[in-house]
């Protein structure tokens, strides 16, 4: 210790660790070794000659806080917690030493003050003077009202200790370094935490949030603490960049003193964006307290004035006849096509239902997430680039032009206003109200008139049911179909006309704080505006109990889905989700054509195959077009594992046996014969294991497989196994049946060597057997070199099984084999299934083929899947953890691994990067034996620069501490 260094002060420091050991012996903290003497530290002179006061402490093994790559929400909360729990054990703990002067002590920050002068900028000098106002006004003023204790004071990111990667998540594994440790306020732990945390940050509330809420868990935060909170935290940089300025003139060159600079100011100019209210209601929200105080205070007056009819039309909304119209982004009204939400489309949809309802007053939910939101100043800002706005904080009336607007409150006129940017609120006027308790308020209208405005004065004074406002025409409401927006505003946050009428879904609590319900006043029965999308934690528990407990959920964080369009998925915040994952919606999700045509047919006809029909007959010629000879006799069904299991009966119906060769680790369907030759099943968690009929080959599979290599005769080798198990069937007299997809999807994305299925297929055919080709994943052009699997290896098989992207998510499916075949199963014994090629699913059927053709799409999965295994190739060179690219077009893997020479599988890599792109918007899965390759299978319209967000988004994921190989 320096020799400076007074023995009260390590005495202190190494009491409070003793102490922290005794009460809190969970927290991870650096333990005091005593001497032999059994003191705490003692004093040594050292080659100087100078004494010097020694002690020693545990080694505390992890990575510090600075280094966490990424530093997420679940590391920063467990920050947040440690450091309550750990100043919750310091409230018991005194020393006289804890009572000192340090100028990182915030309660003393005002220190500053006279120093602003060292900083020259002159934006900077006065961006530190905001902060210290801040600090003066909120904090400083305040100061009896914050609690005071001893506090550790210092977890900077350099003296915050976090666990290895694994197992995640991460959690705080300690802080070092008590000689911060002071007697202040509590709320400047988290304060301090955040303030260095958020350091390099795109959203730093968002960090601070994070922060806040693990303190407030452990130890609870009051409201006057909450509110010091933000103005603390900026307060704390303002320090840190005032005396770096100083000590600059005093030290030039010291790197020391500069270390944070330059991240400090440019958080702090972050920070200043940020409105301290709001700062301090998202702070409460994190806290699990109403976001704005007086909400509770407001919102129970606002009843009470709705109790006796306060309304924004003539009529009363409590009793009038109205429509409450669904615009969510799970809206069936709408339906996925943006088309639909164009304002001519809108309008006429909105007003002709109103119409058939016989109403004259038509409902837009509040708090309804709505993908209407499309112009540019509803995307996601600097912070949450992959967020757009879509919450809507008021309530719309939609009105014929021209319908008056009253107040439903008394008031007094306080701005007037044109937001003429597209699909912005158009003319517009906020009141200003008052409670009979003094408390102060606004409400918004817009889309009104020009006239409207051009009749107010602001100031001017509004009687509650006065006519003060005419709804306006789309022409000039910012484009929107007419009607009102009305939203009660507690806290204007000094942005006036710019007040937010939408907000992003994960700010969602905080701002339907400060904005909220507009029918607490207008009373709308709840049964009639009752919202109809519940969030996934409330279907959660309504699947476990009401479905089977095996029906698995994809993702950490599961996700509920309400809307598909293209290649987008969108949750029920109207989130969207890049889908690269999904390869039944092969011409994008809800194809308009594949809608239409599955809708008109369904509006005519659907029955049976007992009927004549053309659709069937005409969709059995265009997939005979696209079918090589001699599959020529067609069967339609429902599902790949319909068509499967109709495929075993065709083979054995020729065969007449049952002897089945299928490859390692494959998956044909869930039926009771398809588990029994789906190894992937049978020997899985609940598999009963091979049945004595079932024959498995090695996958061939030429990076995991038993041989590896790229020799040529690779694919003999793997077929040879085939032929062995072909003659032991022959020997029996039996004849085989070999399955297989022509690229093994679920054994992990698995191409073939080079001449496999050709050797195969000739050595059972040479035992009298059949072949059959499973080409429900990888058929229909997604290969962009061919449009089937079985192209790519040269052959033609006896039977080919078609599902999945056949119907772009309609169920359809279907089996095509050879004359020979089809009439051995035509024995006497009727086929029938139903369902399967009804009028509606061939119709759905040829549409997708149109489609495809039309558009191209072979020619795309093509085109863009090399851009892909280029940038992935680009990407492995600097990723160890990328062990094999396979596959090609729309049909990819990415292999990942723990070392390069191994080849030993990273399946908790493979995961961790599926569920990091599914938070940033974007999905994919994991398959294979090992669960360890990334599965890509994106419908066949993803663009360029799909690809390219794709990539960049992976490239940023792969430098990520848990992706590491080994990690
Ligand atoms: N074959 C393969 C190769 C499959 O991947 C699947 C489904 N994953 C099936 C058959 C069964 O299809 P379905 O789920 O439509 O019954």
């Amino acid at each position: 210790m320096h020799p400076a260094r007074e023995a009260s002060f390590i005495e202190m420091q190494c009491g409070a660790l003793e102490h922290l050991a005794n009460h809190v012996s969970h927290l991870t903290l650096p333990r005091v070794q005593r001497t032999k003497r059994g003191t705490l530290f003692a004093e040594i002179t050292d080659s100087f000659g100078q004494k010097r006061l020694v002690w020693l402490l545990s080694f505390l093994p992890g990575v510090t806080l600075a280094k966490a790559n990424p530093l997420s929400p679940e590391i920063l909360e467990d920050l947040g917690r440690f450091l309550g729990e750990l100043d919750a054990a310091l409230g018991t703990y005194w020393h006289p030493a804890v009572d000192r002067e340090l100028k990182w002590d915030s309660s003393r920050a005002g220190w500053i003050r006279d120093q602003l002068h060292h900083i020259e900028e002159p934006s900077r000098r006065a961006l530190v003077g905001y902060f210290l106002s801040l600090f003066e006004k909120e904090v400083e003023s305040r100061r009896s009202d914050l609690r005071t204790g001893p506090i550790y004071g210092d977890a900077n990111d350099h003296n915050v200790l976090i666990s290895p990667p694994w197992p995640q998540p991460r959690r705080i594994a300690g802080v070092i370094d008590f000689g911060d440790m002071h007697h202040g306020w509590i709320v400047s732990e988290p304060a301090i935490a955040a303030a260095y945390a958020l350091l390099g940050k795109d959203d730093p509330l968002g960090v601070a949030r994070e922060i806040a809420s693990g303190f407030h868990r452990a130890f609870q935060l009051t409201e006057a603490e909450i509110a010091a909170m933000f103005p603390l935290i900026g307060m704390r940089l303002a320090v840190s960049v005032a005396n770096s300025a100083a000590r600059k003139k005093q030290k030039p060159g010291d790197p020391y003193v500069t270390v944070t600079e330059n991240q400090a100011w440019a958080a702090l100019e972050r920070l200043a964006k940020i409105h301290p209210r709001f700062a301090q209601y998202a702070l409460r929200d994190a806290c699990g307290l109403a976001a704005v105080p007086k909400t509770q205070k407001i919102a129970d007056w606002l009843i009470q004035q709705g109790n006796s009819g306060s309304s924004v039309v003539e009529a009363d909304l409590r009793a009038a006849p109205l429509h409450v119209f669904d615009l969510s982004a799970g809206s069936l009204m709408l339906g996925a096509d943006p088309a639909n939400a164009e304002v001519h489309s809108l309008t006429r949809t909105i007003f002709e239902r109103m119409e058939q309802e016989r109403v004259a007053i038509g409902i837009g939910r509040y708090n309804e997430a709505r993908l209407l939101y499309t112009t540019p100043q509803y995307a996601g800002d600097e912070a949450q680039r992959s967020e757009r706005r879509t919450i809507h904080l008021g309530l719309d009336v939609f009105v014929v032009p021209g319908t008056q607007v009253c107040a439903p409150l008394e008031g007094v006129v306080h701005l007037l206003a044109e937001n003429t940017m597209e699909l912005d609120y158009g003319p517009l006027v906020i009141l200003r109200h008052e409670t009979g308790e003094g408390d102060e308020f606004f409400t918004l209208y817009g889309h009104l008139t020009r006239e409207t405005l051009r009749n107010l004065k602001p100031g001017q004074a509004i009687q509650r049911g006065e006519a003060f406002a005419h709804v306006g025409t789309l022409q000039q409401n910012g484009g929107w179909p007419p009607h009102l927006h009305f939203q009660v505003i507690l806290d204007l946050l000094d942005r006036g006309a710019e007040f937010p009428g939408v907000a992003r879904a994960s700010e969602r609590s905080t701002w339907t704080g400060l904005s909220p319900d507009p029918n607490l006043l207008l009373g709308i029965p709840r049964e009639k505006i009752a919202p109809v999308e519940s969030a996934p934690q409330d279907s959660l528990p309504r699947r476990r109990e009401l479905l089977g407990g095996n029906l698995s959920v994809s993702y950490r964080k599961p996700l509920k889905i309400v809307r598909g369009w293209r290649q987008h998925l969108y949750d029920e915040t109207g989130r969207a989700y890049l889908d690269v994952y999904n390869n039944v919606p092969l011409v994008g999700h809800s194809h308009p054509r594949v809608v239409r045509a599955g809708q008109e047919q369904l509006a005519l006809l659907n029955t049976n195959t007992r009927y004549l029909h053309e659709n069937i007959l005409r969709y059995a010629e265009r997939l005979m077009q696209l079918l090589p000879d001699p599959l020529k006799v067609y069967y339609i069904v429902n599902s790949g594992s319909e068509a499967n299991e109709l495929a075993l009966r065709l083979a054995r119906a020729y065969t007449r046996n049952d002897d089945t060769i299928v490859l390692e680790h494959a998956y044909h369907g869930h039926t009771n014969t398809l588990i029994d030759i789906s190894p992937y099943k049978f020997n899985g968690p609940g598999g009963g294991g091979k049945k004595p009929w079932v024959h498995v080959a090695p996958l061939a599979d030429d990076y995991r497989g038993i041989y590896r290599g790229n020799e040529s005769d690779l694919g003999a080798k793997y077929a040879a196994d085939v032929g062995e198990i072909c003659r032991e069937v022959q020997s029996r007299g039996k004849r085989p049946t070999y399955i297989a997809e022509t690229l093994p999807s679920v054994g992990g994305q698995v191409v073939f060597p080079p001449n496999y299925l050709a050797e195969v297929y000739r050595r059972v055919r040479a035992a009298g057997g059949v072949c059959i080709a499973d080409e429900v994943q990888v058929g229909f052009g997604r290969l962009g070199t061919h449009f089937w699997g079985f192209e790519t290896q040269g052959v033609v098989p006896d039977i080919v099984v078609l599902g999945k992207p056949i119907g772009n998510a309609f169920p359809l499916a279907a089996v095509v084999t050879t004359r020979e075949i089809a009439n051995a199963f035509d024995n006497g014994m009727e086929f029938f299934s139903t369902f399967g090629g009804n009028p509606v699913s061939c119709a759905v059927g040829l549409a997708v083929l149109d489609v495809l053709e039309e558009e191209g799409l072979q020619a795309n999965a093509l085109r863009v899947g090399k851009l892909l295994v280029g940038e992935f190739r680009d990407l492995q060179q600097r990723h160890a953890v990328l062990g094999d690219i396979r596959g090609s077009g729309f049909f990819l893997g990415l292999d990942f691994v723990q070392s390069r020479e191994t080849r030993e599988a990273a399946p908790d890599q493979a995961s961790y990067v599926v569920n990091r792109l599914r938070e940033e918007g974007i999905l994919t899965g994991t398959d294979g034996p090992h669960h360890n390759v990334i599965k890509l299978r994106p419908p066949l319209i993803f663009s360029e620069s799909d690809a390219a967000h794709f990539c960049q988004t992976l490239g940023r994921i792969l430098h990520e501490d848990p992706a590491q190989p080994g990690a």
